[in-house]
């Protein structure tokens, strides 16, 4: 697929969706070529069930869960609904955060309107770390769930896992876990961390878009209750037709990931750092969003002083970078998680989110560099033309537009 106008493109927008790996394209484009139901009896079925234990070991093995307790779903926004609507119960309150990604805030609310229950949102800190004294407050009611995300894919901050799963447990609600972001990026054990339910989705880290998986921990959750009528497929919990050439996909992306997850996390970081250091330094309006340290390796969320991200965006077009989240962009409102943090409006519209993955160069870090740098100083002279410049960096005058104005 290509993209017009500019060459090359630096994809920086990892958190919106990675480029699928060799190792996944191979797989899908095998299982494409082949014929069979994983349901069907005969040789060609029995292929497609082998290649999906095959795949359920492979997801497995990166989560450090067993096959059998792994549901293929089309992502993680249903993963993230079969949870909460499994989990949720008459009377017991729903415990979320703040920056949960609409596939829990909306699941939750839609939940506990059907139910009879309601939802507690639990906020974050400046740093966009969740605030574990509203936590405790929440558990006081003793939810049936709490749903918190591994990693946000706006920031890229990580929640306390460990003392969620503490916590909630003592509280005895059953904990999920978005972790859309973390998967693939960052190792995980869930024979350590205690989750009950986990959330998954392929895209984000080099499977084909459109495959992810609920894990459900055995013998600790009630009965996982399927959205959808139809088949037994999934032990009954998830109706429809294997997407066979999907989730081979996802098999080969999760071992893939699983080769060099180490490695790969601390040259994205440096790579991140390099960017972060580069443009903080070059440009002294800038500010970094979210916990210096407790974050994804790979993400840059950026504040440019007075200078709106659409403005930014379309002043280099070279770069594929987000405002907000992808999946609120081209809504008006700004983004809900910057919000939350404690920016202003037009802190948040003047964000960008940049990130990194598996298939990001030093090469690419070094252009998006010059690229952002100089767009801030064409969009900063277009907006603000009575400024001066400095030597470190702009000045924004006293007398420049506000950016409702430019
Ligand atoms: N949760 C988070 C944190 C996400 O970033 C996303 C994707 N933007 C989703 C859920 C939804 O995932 P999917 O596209 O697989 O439905």
């Amino acid at each position: 697929m290509g993209h017009t106008g500019v060459d090359p493109l630096i994809y920086l927008d990892y958190n919106a969706t990675a480029p699928v790996r060799p190792e996944a394209l191979a797989a899908t484009t095998e299982a494409l070529t082949a014929v069979g139901n994983a349901s069907s009896v005969h040789a060609a079925g029995r292929d497609a069930s082998l290649a999906v234990n095959q795949a359920r070991e492979r997801v497995a093995a990166l989560l450090a869960c067993s096959p059998n307790e792994l549901i293929f779903t089309s992502g993680a926004t249903e993963a993230n609904n079969l949870a909460i609507q499994s989990a949720a119960r008459p009377g017991q309150s729903l415990v979320i955060s703040a920056v949960e990604h609409p596939a829990v805030t909306e699941a939750a609310v839609a939940v506990a309107d059907a139910v009879g229950s309601k939802v507690h949102t639990v906020g974050v800190h400046r740093d966009g770390t969740l605030r574990l004294e509203e936590l405790e407050e929440a558990l006081a009611t003793s939810p049936a769930l709490v749903s918190i995300m591994a990693a946000n894919n706006e920031t890229g901050v990580l929640s306390d896992l460990d003392l969620v799963v503490k916590i909630a447990h003592e509280a005895g609600a059953l904990v999920h876990s978005d972790a859309t972001q973390l998967v693939g990026r960052l190792p995980i054990d869930l024979r350590r961390l205690q989750l009950d339910l986990l959330s998954l989705s392929g895209h984000k880290f080099g499977a084909p878009q459109g495959v992810g998986a609920l894990f459900v921990r055995r013998g600790t959750v009630p009965a996982i209750r399927p959205l959808m009528h139809g088949g037994g497929h999934e032990r009954g919990r998830r109706p429809g037709t294997l997407n066979v050439p999907g989730i081979v996909g996802l098999g080969a992306a999760a071992e893939a990931a699983a080769r060099c997850l180490d490695q790969e996390a601390a040259r994205i970081r440096l790579l991140r750092d390099r960017f972060e250091t580069a443009v903080l330094t070059a440009l002294p309006g800038t500010r970094r969003n979210g916990h210096p340290d407790r974050r994804l390796p790979g993400v840059s969320s950026l504040t440019f002083d007075g200078l709106p991200a659409d403005a930014m965006l379309a002043a280099m077009p070279a770069i594929a970078a987000s405002e907000g989240s992808a999946c609120a962009a081209g809504a008006m409102e700004p983004s809900r998680v910057l919000l939350a943090m404690g920016l202003s409006r037009d802190e948040a519209e003047c964000t960008i989110r940049f990130s990194l993955g598996y298939a990001t160069t030093a090469d690419d870090i070094d252009s998006a560099i010059r690229h952002v740098i100089d767009a801030e100083r064409r969009v900063h002279a277009a907006l603000y033309p009575n400024t001066t410049t400095t030597a470190s960096g702009t000045a924004r005058g006293q007398e420049g537009p506000r950016r409702h104005d430019a």
